[in-house]
């Protein structure tokens, strides 16, 4: 979503101009007025005026005279002569040397030239200017600092439907309910029903809420008002909740619409009563509450928005009347990517035989965003090796490239390295199919990556699991361990290369422990809540200091105990794993099919 940043620029762009202007009124044309003002008369004039007593003030410049009546009303000036007695005829006169004359004439006149008229000048052309682009766009764009700068999609322009979003067919279900009521209000005021005003869109990065959202209002005909959480908050403490204010405003006039608020949870965060630094976040969100509670039910203002942080709102956001109504936007599962991944191939050119359920089995775990990715880079690469059509391959190759990043053409594994990459993946396969009897992997490779890995694994999509054993989770803390236990079974060392196996292998043995119930000592007590659920999943302990170091002990002897279990399958299979991973070493690559042949089963 590309957001206007114009605000920002155009006042600083605004205060420039402002400050030219003055220049220009204080050092062009002020003198240039004053200098009108000044009579011009003849030196004889002068001359008589001096012996008539008549001069107030007098100044001999450098090529001219300037002076006043006595009353000192009005400036005259008159050319220098060549006259030897000037001063002391103008001292007997009575008039007073004076400095500046001009300057000393009128100070109100001065001020009102040099200040008041060019903000008025500026505020006239402002607002002229303001207008015509108001006209233009039908939004404000110019002078709105402290404006809401939504940007109003029209249908027309972007036009996106239900049918551009693929999977997510709960949602789509939830939200033509919506689409509904938008085409037909009348329906729904007639038996007293009312929409929620508020719908929050929560789910992971990239699964295409902003997308549903232009979507609803495509689909209902209706202007869609676009703006990031973020956006609201400002650097002065009140523009956040005066942009609520406004953009409120302009949703009523233009009712029935779509208000979509991107990143609400920028706004939306639990008020911690923390002291400072918060003023402006708390102001802009109580803004936002009173307004939403401010508009009647079927005004026709619908406010759609988005977070991956719904357990970071403040209650207040979520309570009835507000968003209260939760839509769950989940990361696609198969039958999802597949539908996702043809939807973005219309935009391509195919070749035959393209296997996209394939694509969609090799992609587990990919966001709707990351599906795109990958359908363009099949597409570039296509382009790269001078082809016209993107072929399997294509689509194929850059699933890694999305996920794991580009091969990384110049990193020289040594060869002990490269032995131990082997070894450490085949060993994580390896336990992984004498423990299922199935093949683990789509593909192994060990060729670098740019994100880092050394090696590429790709599992097997396992299908939709949404129910685990507690023989599930121990035979897959197995295989996370499986690459160190072929580190030792087969090369007698451990490398740094288990890291991340560590880790998961950890959580998962903890979460066996604090949340799921398993283990016989604690029994079903919930240690662990999850604190960002859609974010990585982290979590915060719940328990005492004296419990945690039990937790922690009987982490160490689950993940011992799938250790050993791993280490006994290796040694029991030396001979295939050596096999294997001499494979993978002289090959670089092996697919499942392959793994599974030279393990004979
Ligand atoms: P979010 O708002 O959830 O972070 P977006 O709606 O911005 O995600 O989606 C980013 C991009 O990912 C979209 O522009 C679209 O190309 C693609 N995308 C995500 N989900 C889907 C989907 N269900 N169907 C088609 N494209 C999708
Ligand atoms: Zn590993």
């Amino acid at each position: 979503m590309d957001k206007l940043r114009k605000p920002r620029k155009s006042l600083l762009f605004y205060y420039g101009i402002f400050i030219l202007i003055l220049a220009i009124f204080n050092f062009m044309v002020l003198p240039w007025i004053l200098e009108r003002q000044i009579i011009e008369v003849d030196y004889r004039t002068f001359i008589k005026m001096t012996e008539e007593n008549q001069i107030g003030q007098v100044q001999i410049q450098q090529n001219r005279i300037l002076f006043t009546d006595k009353e000192n009303t009005m400036v005259f000036k008159t050319g220098l002569m060549d006259d030897p007695n000037l001063v002391e005829r103008l001292y007997k006169s009575d008039a007073v040397f004076s400095g500046q004359i001009v300057e000393q004439m009128s100070p109100i006149m001065s001020i009102l030239l040099s200040w008041v008229l060019p903000m008025v000048i500026i505020f006239v052309v402002g607002q002229y200017f303001a207008k015509k682009i108001m006209d233009k766009t039908g939004a404000g764009n110019a002078l709105t600092f402290g404006k809401a700068n939504a940007k109003v999609y029209v249908q027309s322009e972007e036009g996106i439907k239900f049918s551009d979003v693929a999977g997510a067919d709960e949602a789509k279900e939830n939200l033509a309910e919506i689409v509904d009521y938008l085409h037909n209000p009348q329906k729904y005021r007639e038996i007293g029903a009312s929409m929620p005003k508020g719908v929050l869109l929560v789910g992971p990065p990239g699964t295409g809420k902003t997308m549903l959202a232009k979507a609803v209002a495509g689909e209902s005909n209706v202007p869609f008002f676009s703006i990031a959480g973020s956006e609201f908050v400002e650097m002065f403490v009140g523009l956040g909740a005066s942009k609520v204010r406004d953009l409120f405003k302009q949703a009523k006039e233009k009712a029935p619409c779509i208000v979509f608020i991107d990143e609400i949870d920028a706004i939306g965060k639990k008020r911690d009563g923390s002291v400072g630094g918060n003023d402006e976040r708390e102001q802009t969100l109580n803004q936002l509450l009173t307004e939403m509670d401010g508009f009647e039910e079927n005004t026709g203002v619908i406010i759609l928005a988005a977070t991956n942080r719904p357990e970071a709102l403040d209650p207040a956001l979520t309570r009835p009347g507000r968003f209260d109504r939760r839509i769950p936007v989940e990361l696609p599962d198969l039958k999802g990517r597949e539908a996702i991944l043809k939807v973005h191939a219309r935009k391509i050119k195919l070749a035959e035989g393209v296997d996209f359920e394939k694509v969609a089995r090799m992609a587990s775990g990919a966001s709707g965003a990351e599906l795109a990715n990958i359908i363009n880079e099949a597409a570039l690469r296509a382009v790269r090796e001078n082809r016209m059509l993107v072929t399997q391959d294509d689509l194929e190759a850059s699933i890694e490239v999305v996920i794991a990043g580009y091969e990384k053409k110049n990193a020289i594994l040594s060869d002990k390295e490269k032995w131990a990459v082997a070894y450490h993946e085949i060993g994580h396969a390896l336990v992984a199919a004498k423990q299922t009897n199935s093949p683990p992997v789509q593909k192994i490779t060990i060729i670098p990556r740019t994100s880092g890995a050394l090696g590429y694994t790709m599992q097997v999509d396992e299908g939709d699991k949404y129910l685990m054993t507690k023989e599930d989770i121990e035979s897959r803390i197995a295989t996370f361990t499986g690459g160190r236990a072929a580190e030792e079974v087969a090369l007698g060392t451990m490398t740094t290369g288990a890291s991340n196996d560590i880790e998961q292998a950890t959580r998962l043995a903890r979460s066996m422990i604090t949340r799921f119930g398993m283990s016989e000592e604690f029994g079903m007590v919930a240690m662990e809540t999850v604190t960002s659920q859609y974010l990585g999943g982290d979590t915060s302990l719940v328990c005492s200091a004296e419990t945690q170091a039990k937790i922690d002990r009987a982490t160490a002897d689950i993940i011992r105990r799938q250790y050993e279990k791993a280490k006994r399958i290796l040694e029991e299979n030396k001979e295939k794993l050596d096999e294997l991973a001499k494979y993978l070493y002289e090959k670089e690559t092996i697919t499942g099919a392959e793994f599974m042949e030279i393990l004979g089963a």
